[in-house]
């Protein structure tokens, strides 16, 4: 059976993962009888767990009413509430939602958003995109081209190249030079930046592109202090635009809505997916100023850009039950406590082991870097696989945890990422440390 079904069906086209045949709150239930506590969630993607009973009862009902109807003809009650949710209080200036099936149609959005206002406001020329190496903004071509993950992009080549470039990401495990505060670090990456914009000409900028956590590609990454303030500055001081890949990182993740809310700047462009949804229905969303869209309004009229199942009523339905429990039920307070348990907890049992160099996050978003050498930081071969290992180890003791990082080309540090559902209780954030334990 096996064989057969990675023949017709599983990208791995070799092995064939167990059925997935149930849930109930942070646990999967496997076919062959295994129970897995989700301590990803997937990929930071369930954060009300599994088969929520208000999410679910919301589904049904709309599942029941009105599955679909097309854009172009219809609006619905769910992505207009849905909306009204997300930019009706104008967070940031934030004031419009787009509302599409994923993280990657989120960051292709954002990119053609930013290239039509430039368009539309009679600067054409500014079609280059600034973002960072170890980041990660989704696999379609546009999106790829985006992101700066080495080995992803490789087979690939040459993308959009003359369209992104990329610089050194705020990843002050890696990138930080020794006796260098802080304020230093944001201070060269700022200057290389500034340099990139005037490498490029700062008039043909578009915007730059980065996630505020860093999140599969370099292992929960958190930027020093006054990084985003720098990068805003460089952003308004050049007339470009900042768009912030929260797809990972958004919707609660690291205890506020938004992650930007606690770096004291707001982007003028936003992707979110993963926690949008909570994984009860494909979603993602592009969340932009008002400023950028009421230039379109009172151009042409309309973004440009389309998809068949944009604003679907049925995946609008399950973000807008999801929120609606995030709020009601105080989530995101739930999210900052146990968060720093978590951080208690791995530091406890990481913090002397001799190969875990960095212990790194924010919310309910943390990491662990394997290190062969604590002292250099040097990573292990990628050939050992490390972090699939761990993955492995962790899955037959009945643990779902992220392996991400540890290529030959350009990604650095192996880790393994833990995004747990808001709703973890205290016995299992333990839990789920007790276990990576014994994996690692
Ligand atoms: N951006 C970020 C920051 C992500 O983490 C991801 C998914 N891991 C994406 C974009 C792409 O999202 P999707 O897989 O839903 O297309």
């Amino acid at each position: 059976m096996a064989a057969r079904t990675s023949r017709v069906l599983h990208r791995s086209l070799r092995e064939t993962p167990p059925k997935a045949i149930g849930g109930e709150g942070v646990y999967l239930f496997a076919e062959d009888g295994r129970r897995v506590i989700d301590a990803s969630g997937g990929a930071a993607v369930s954060c009300l767990g599994h088969q929520h009973p208000r999410v679910i009862a919301a589904l049904t009902k709309q599942a029941s009413t009105l599955a679909y109807a097309h854009t172009a003809f219809f609006s619905s009650e769910p992505a207009e509430a849905l909306a009204e949710t997300l930019v009706g209080h104008e967070p940031g200036g934030l004031a419009y939602a787009y509302f599409v099936s994923g993280g990657s149609e989120a960051v292709e959005a954002s990119i053609k958003l930013a290239r039509q206002y430039f368009i539309e406001r009679g600067e054409p020329q500014r079609q280059h995109f600034i973002a960072r190496r170890q980041s990660y903004h989704g696999n379609t071509l546009g999106a790829l081209a985006a992101g700066g993950n080495a080995w992803r992009r490789a087979p690939y080549a040459p993308l959009l190249s003359n369209a992104f470039s990329h610089v050194t990401p705020a990843f002050a495990y890696h990138e930080k030079h020794e006796g260098e505060s802080d304020a230093q670090f944001v201070a060269r990456l700022a200057a290389e930046l500034e340099a990139e914009f005037q490498r490029l000409g700062p008039d043909t900028v578009a915007a730059f592109l980065a996630e505020p956590v860093v999140g599969a590609t370099a292992g929960a990454v958190t930027a020093p202090d006054g990084y985003f303030r720098a990068v805003r500055e460089i952003c308004d001081r050049h007339g470009a635009l900042l768009i912030l890949d929260e797809v990972m990182s958004g919707m609660g993740r690291t205890g506020t809505t938004h992650a930007w809310e606690q770096e004291g700047v707001a982007p003028d462009i936003q992707a979110i997916a993963k926690g949008l949804g909570g994984g009860y229905q494909p979603i993602g969303a592009m969340l932009a100023s008002g400023r950028i869209i009421d230039t379109i309004r009172s151009g042409s009229g309309a973004f440009l850009h389309g998809h068949t199942y944009l604003a679907h009523p049925l995946a609008c339905a399950a973000a807008l039950a999801v929120q609606d429990v995030i709020r009601e039920d105080g989530l995101l307070d739930r999210v900052k406590e146990r968060g720093k348990q978590l951080e208690q907890r791995l530091t406890e049992r990481f913090g002397n082991h001799r190969h875990i160099g960095d212990i790194r996050g924010r919310g309910l978003f943390w990491a662990i870097e394997l290190v062969a050498d604590r002292a250099s930081r040097t990573s292990f071969d990628p050939a050992l696989k490390l972090n699939q290992k761990i993955k492995a180890e962790a899955f037959a003791n009945g643990l779902g945890c992220y392996p991400g990082g540890g290529t030959a080309d350009g990604i650095r540090g192996d880790h393994v990422l833990l995004a747990p559902p808001y709703i973890t209780s205290a016995e299992e954030i333990d839990l789920i440390v007790d276990k990576l334990g014994t994996a690692v």
